[in-house]
């Protein structure tokens, strides 16, 4: 699927997309978010998942791999995994469990799983931009084209 790009002006900007996309958000999927550091993957996952109504703190969770948001429909796991070191780990936490058809997996830093992971619906890549950030993503199935405001 092609690359739609975005800009986004300020973190508000940012923010506001990702409660956008949780108006429209559908359990099953996985959405890598690429992007250096700093680029912006947890501001983006904090519109996202407070917007579907979680109150509280969203923060990268670069030592625990994983922060559940269990009370949101569809439940929510955010994964960062920067400091993953080898894509066993990710075996060993037993993993598989957050990937089903009633979840929602927001994964930072995909390409540490090394394809431990299962194939992402949506692929979201942040670029940082003197003047804001640039989004762009490839759509790979159709929830992920919905979820994006496509056909
Ligand atoms: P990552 O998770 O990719 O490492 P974070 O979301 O934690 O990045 O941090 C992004 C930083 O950039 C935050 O300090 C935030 O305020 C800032 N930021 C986010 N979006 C924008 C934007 N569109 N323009 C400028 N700064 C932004
Ligand atoms: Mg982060």
């Amino acid at each position: 699927m092609g690359t739609k790009l975005v800009f986004l002006p300020d973190e508000d900007a940012l923010i506001a997309l990702g409660a956008e996309l949780a108006g429209r958000i559908e359990a099953g999927v996985v959405i890598e978010l690429r992007g250096d550091l700093g680029a912006g993957k947890t501001t983006l996952s904090r519109g996202l998942i407070q917007g579907m109504g979680h109150r509280g703190a969203v923060k990268s969770p670069t030592y625990t791999l994983v922060e559940p948001y269990e009370h949101l429909t569809p439940p929510v796991y955010h994964f960062d995994l920067y400091r993953i070191v080898d894509p066993d780990e990710l075996h060993y936490i037993g993993v598989d469990v957050y990937f089903n058809d009633e979840s929602v997996c927001l994964i930072e830093w995909p390409e540490k799983a090394a394809g431990a992971l299962p194939q992402a619906d949506l692929c979201i890549r942040l670029e940082h931009d003197p003047k804001g950030r640039y989004l762009s993503y490839e759509a790979h199935t159709k929830k992920a084209r919905r979820i994006m405001g496509q056909q």
